[in-house]
Formats: structure tokens, sequence, C-alpha cells
């Protein structure tokens, strides 16, 4: 277990995975009754973006600090509102220095009926993240194996809310690991909302997962890219992705509004292209 969230922290794939995050919160919160966050690879939850190990990469001078400084025009200001106040909330100076990850971004937006359980499975980071979560009692932090959680945690007391997998692709196999995960999570609480994050490396490797989401019996899955640059010899990250099963039905609009002006925005001049597409179900 090598992978360091810290070194990529609010860089652009962050930005556009915590947009996502926030248009599902913002949607299951439109309803009064309880709901659940299930986070199986939460990082540490908190960085600091000139830490030794953010502040070696910069690579959140191409992400949070750009979406920042832009002037964005309605509706998308209103649409990145609570992601904002979720970073504004860490950084009560108003200048850019700590970046809240999944954990805290989700925490900034519960109400007190909502609950999150978090996962890590990294010693270091599970204590950390224990620690940045100590006192919380709608938060609940455990050193587990997130694809394990999928199999034992579900479907949650609430019966709504979302389980965010956001694994590293340190090892081979991760994409095939997803769809295996989504089908058992799914076979255990169907009703749910799952976000799925993919890097945009091979493009191959997204084809692939695609198929193998399609040839699944699950009813609704959107997919949801960014592209920053194009692809290069060998593979390195140039794009992110994010497979929504059981989105609101609200989320594929707002996509479409979003999407375009954050790729503008996020990636190299003129490079910035985006793909919203229905795997299953709704086209
Ligand atoms: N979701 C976080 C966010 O958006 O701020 C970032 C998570 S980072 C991409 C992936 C994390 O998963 C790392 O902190 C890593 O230590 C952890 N991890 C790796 N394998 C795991 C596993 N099997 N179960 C739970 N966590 C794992």
């Amino acid at each position: 277990m090598n992978y360091r969230h810290a070194f990529h922290a609010g860089n652009f794939a962050d930005v556009v995975k915590h947009i996502i995050l926030t248009r599902i919160l913002a949607y299951l919160m439109r309803k009064e009754a309880a709901f659940r966050v299930i986070d199986t690879h939460a990082g540490v939850g908190l960085y600091d973006l000139l830490g030794d190990q953010a502040g070696r990469t910069g690579e959140w001078r191409e992400g949070i600090a750009r979406l920042m400084a832009a002037e964005l025009p309605e509706p998308v200001a209103g649409l990145v509102a609570p992601y904002l106040a979720a970073v504004a909330a860490q950084n009560p100076d108003g200048q850019l220095r700590h970046y809240p990850g999944s954990p805290f971004i989700t925490r900034h937006m519960l109400r007190d009926q909502d609950r999150l359980m978090a996962l890590e499975l990294h010693p270091a980071d599970a204590e950390a993240l224990r620690e940045n979560f100590a006192g919380d009692i709608q938060t609940r932090v455990t050193q587990l194996d997130g694809w394990a959680a999928i199999g034992t945690h579900l479907p949650p007391k609430e019966k709504r809310g979302l389980v965010l997998v956001d694994p590293p692709f340190e090892v081979k196999g991760e994409f095939e690991r997803m769809t295996q995960a989504l089908v058992k999570a799914h076979a255990r609480w169907p009703g749910g909302t799952y976000a799925f994050w993919y890097p945009i490396k091979d493009p191959r490797d997204v084809q692939s997962y695609a198929k193998a989401l399609r040839a699944t019996s699950i009813a609704k899955i959107l997919r949801l890219e960014l592209t920053i640059r194009l692809p290069s010899t060998p593979p390195r990250l140039h794009g992110t992705g994010m497979a929504v099963v059981n989105p609101p039905f609200v989320l594929e609009e707002e996509m479409r509004t979003l999407l375009p002006i954050l790729a503008g925005l996020l990636a190299d001049e003129g490079r910035g292209r985006f793909h919203i597409e229905w795997i299953r179900g709704e086209a």
C-alpha cells in the first residue's frame, strides 16, 4: 500500500469527483429522511496543500486553485456552491491552504439525522482519519478493507444513501474488482446509489470497464468522464471518470451544465473533453 492521496489532493480529478459527490448529497438532502454515506476508501480526510507531499507535486494548483479563481456563471456557481463551501470551511481565513477529502466534504453536508461510515485500510491513514473525527458521533471511522465492507455493511439501516468507492488503482485488476464489488453490493442493496471512481490512463481499460458494466443486469448506470489532455504513451493520468449507479434523476442534466465549464477550466488549453453516457438504462 504505497499510494498516498496527499500527493494528488485537490487535483482536477478530486475536483470533478468531489463535485459529483456533493451533487448526489444535495439531492439526498431534498428529503428529510436520514441517509448514510459509506466511503470505502476514505483517505486521511484533510490535506495540507503546502505540506511536503501536496506541496511537492502542486497538482492542486491546476485543480481546486483554478476553480476558486474562476468567475462562474449561473447556474454553474449554484451547482458548485456546496463543494466550494466545504473547501471554504477548512480555510476560514479565505486563503486556500487545506483541502478536504471525501469524508470531510461529506461530513460538511450531513444534517443531524445523517451518518457517515468511513473505511480506510492503511494503518497510519486510518489513525489520522480517526483523529480527524475524534468525538464526532455522526461519523464512524474503521480500519477495514473497503471491499470487504461492501459485502457486510449493506444495506445501511437508513435504507437511503450513497456508497463511494475510490480505490487507489495501484494494483492490477482494480477495474475488475470494481465490477465484482458493484454486482455484490447491488445484490444486497439494489436501491442504493453507488459512485465508483476510475482513472483514465489507458482508454482500453475504460472501454472494457464500460463493457463489463453494460453486461451486468443493473438497471441504471451513468458514466461521467472528463479528460484534460490527449492520451499519451506510456499511459499517464489524463482524465477522471465516475460510474454512478442509481443516480439522482437530476444528475445527468447537472453534469451537462457543469462538465463543459470544468473542461474549459481544468484542461490544457482547448484540450478538455467530456463524456456523459447511460451505460445501462435511461438513454
Ligand atoms: N476518497 C478519498 C478522497 O476523495 O478524499 C481518497 C481516497 S484515495 C484515492 C484511496 C485510499 O484508499 C488511500 O488512502 C488508501 O490507503 C486506501 N486503501 C487502499 N486499499 C484499501 C482497501 N482495500 N480498503 C480501504 N482503503 C484502502
